[in-house]
């Protein structure tokens, strides 16, 4: 019999040393926060692309479809966004779904029986060219299912969507096929962080006056979404019949900093043990390049996560772990697959202590807002990069 490493790793449950705790209590609360932006029936698609960026997509799916919360009725979002095809069927089929990587002809042919599974499933696909409306109009007859069809519109973006120019073409193509169902059509803001922002207004009245210039072309109940986090909280204008909020779903303000007056809550939290201490006496140096030495006799703390779980290296000697409330500085190179710590200001601290690597107290000195700044990105990035090593738990079962 041929042992392959997944059969192996089925039959034993290894215990994981390091863990991102989310909180579905903090996660609902965000959803309320953002609801209570909206117009009673805006409708709300959850974005959760990237494994809902970096959270866990089963448990952050589950947490929006099958919780109640104050007051919050569960399903307690009507759409969920990813970025591919994998990412949608890797979700349950309970709400529908929308694709946002647009479907092109020059793969078709290649992804043939995932987009017919995704037209059979449901599923919302993203299109941008005509060749593309054509193809897919052919498969979905081939399924016998009519494709569920979005559209964005780049209205200076200048990412993907189709130009404001060639939508009533687009439309017309789309409308011609009896196997196509156009639902939806979008846009997508470059910087609705920014409050007040000129551009957005600029973005938001191109994707109207586009619209409105085809609005023979919109069969009633095509919805109309283009807010992201940003102008779901900065440019209630922008709302229309849904929004696509993503990180504040997570509890991370869209300016990039903490806000007490937009009481979200950060629903994840990192830790890792302390897996061993090593005495250090003056002069060791520690990790590799020798880059830290110790200045004065102390302990150091080895933990069980490196770069490879996303604790990027560029904190190497720089980044802050906490034990308990005490911030504790990573000294030397930060590895693979190890860090290491110094305990000095924690003499009682035992192999086993918790240490939170990042917490979900938007104050903190270790807040996704402060690793971020510290290792020169932003939240989105710290959250997405945590790999797959680091288990994603629960906090509430
Ligand atoms: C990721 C994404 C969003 C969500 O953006 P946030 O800034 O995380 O709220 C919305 N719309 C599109 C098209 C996206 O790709």
């Amino acid at each position: 019999m041929r042992i392959t490493a997944h059969a192996a790793a089925e039959t034993q449950s290894f215990p994981t040393l390091s863990k991102l705790h989310i909180s579905r209590e903090a996660m609902l609360h965000n959803v309320r926060l953002i609801r209570s932006q909206l117009p009673l029936g805006t409708k709300v698609c959850a974005m959760v692309k990237a494994d809902a960026y970096g959270h866990g997509a089963d448990l952050v799916v589950d947490t929006l479809c099958n919780f109640e919360f104050e007051g919050l009725p569960s399903p307690a979002v009507d759409q969920l966004g990813v970025a591919t095809l994998d990412e949608a069927s890797a979700l349950p089929q309970m709400l529908p779904i929308l694709v946002l990587r647009p479907i092109e002809s020059f793969y078709i042919a290649e992804q043939r029986e995932a987009i017919e599974s995704a037209i059979a499933f449901g599923w919302i696909l993203n299109v941008q060219t005509v060749g593309a409306v054509d193809d897919l109009a052919k498969l979905a007859m081939r399924v016998g299912r009519a494709a569920k069809l979005h559209v964005m519109i780049d209205t200076g973006m200048t990412r993907e969507g189709c130009p404001p120019e060639m939508l009533s073409v687009l439309l017309t193509r789309i409308s011609a096929y009896q196997s196509l169902q156009l639902v939806s059509v979008g846009t997508h803001f470059a910087s609705a962080d920014e409050p007040e922002s000129a551009f957005v207004a600029g973005q938001f009245g191109r994707f109207v006056a586009t619209i409105d210039g085809t609005i023979d072309k919109l069969a009633p109940g095509v919805l109309r979404h283009v807010s992201n986090s940003g102008a779901t909280f900065l440019a209630p204008r922008t709302h229309l019949d849904m929004v696509r909020p993503g990180i504040s779903l997570y509890g991370i303000d869209p300016t990039g900093q903490p806000n007490r007056n937009r009481a979200l809550r950060p629903i994840a939290k990192w830790t890792a043990p302390i897996l061993a201490i090593q005495n250090c006496p003056r002069g060791t140096s520690v990790g590799y390049g020798q880059t830290w030495t110790a200045q004065r006799d102390t302990r150091i703390g080895l933990l069980p996560i490196g770069y490879a779980d996303g604790y990027v290296r560029n904190l190497s000697s720089k980044g802050i772990v906490l034990h308990g409330k005490t911030p504790l500085p990573v000294v030397g190179r930060v590895s693979m697959d190890q860090i290491t710590i110094d305990l000095e200001n924690v003499p009682g601290a035992q192999v086993g202590d918790e240490i939170t690597l990042l917490d979900n107290d938007p104050l903190s000195p270790v807040s996704a807002y402060a690793l971020a700044q510290m290792s020169g990105t932003i939240p989105y990035e710290v959250f997405t990069r945590i790999g797959p090593r680091v288990k994603r738990v629960a906090v509430e079962q």
